[in-house]
């Protein structure tokens, strides 16, 4: 597992607007908009999104915004990031983790701070190839990436404990569905471009799935095939 107080020093360096004040800051918002889990915000108090993002937004990092990040894909913003961990880890840690759409790779960062193993598959492969170099730099050990669409899971290495979509589709891939395993809880944004709804999943040792609704949210949408 990553230990982000082992983390390069130039990694955390920041000034001004990318300082760890700015972090501290960020963190009083989230806690103030209803985020509870110490372990989510003690994570999100130590990784420096401004390294997610291009220098041109360094200023903005530690706004509780999404911001673009090419590709017309977006980090997500930090409360939801939260939020979807929070809901993710509720009632255990999960030991591996499977994430759809690493985009910046600060969510899947994020997750490596809190789980053993993260697993994320981004369909773009730019995109990859930057959140591949943040996770070098910040020294992320225990997460592994693919190129792929992820609708069609991470195969080799289902079952997950745990499944996260930080893009939003109509419904839940069937394939995703099945590659978690039983007593497992999937994360996910469900609607079109205009509604979605997050919701919580979570299969019985029967295989039966739950459906829990976790309140209105706002995600790129999920494509098929790779760009
Ligand atoms: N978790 C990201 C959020 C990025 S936005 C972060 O923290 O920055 C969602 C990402 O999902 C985009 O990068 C988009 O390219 C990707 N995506 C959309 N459909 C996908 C698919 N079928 N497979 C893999 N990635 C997908």
């Amino acid at each position: 597992m990553v230990n982000l107080h082992a983390l390069p020093a130039s990694a955390l360096r920041g000034e001004g607007m990318t300082s760890q004040r700015a972090r501290d800051r960020l963190v009083t918002k989230l806690v103030e908009e209803g985020i509870r889990d110490e372990r989510v915000l003690e994570v999100i108090r130590q990784l420096p999104r401004h390294h997610f993002i291009d220098q041109a937004l360094h200023s903005r990092a530690y706004e509780n915004t999404a911001l673009p990040i090419g590709h017309g894909q977006t980090i997500s913003q930090p409360w939801i990031v939260a939020r979807m961990t929070e809901a993710l880890i509720e009632r255990e840690v999960p030991g591996r983790v499977l994430e759809i759409g690493t985009g910046s790779g600060y969510q899947a960062a994020v997750l490596a701070g809190i789980v053993p193993t993260v697993y994320t598959v981004e369909r773009i492969e730019e995109l990859l190839r930057q959140a591949r170099r943040r996770f070098r730099q910040l020294g992320i050990e225990n997460l592994r990436s693919r190129h792929d669409d992820g609708k069609l899971g991470w195969e080799s290495d289902a079952p997950f404990d745990a499944i996260i979509l930080t893009a939003a589709g109509d419904r839940v891939p069937t394939k995703l569905l099945d590659q978690l395993r039983p007593g497992g809880v999937l994360v996910a944004p469900v609607g079109g471009p205009s509604q979605q709804l997050l919701v919580r999943l979570r299969k019985g040792d029967d295989g039966t799935v739950v459906r829990e609704e976790l309140g209105p949210v706002s995600f790129v949408p999920l494509l098929g095939g790779i760009g």
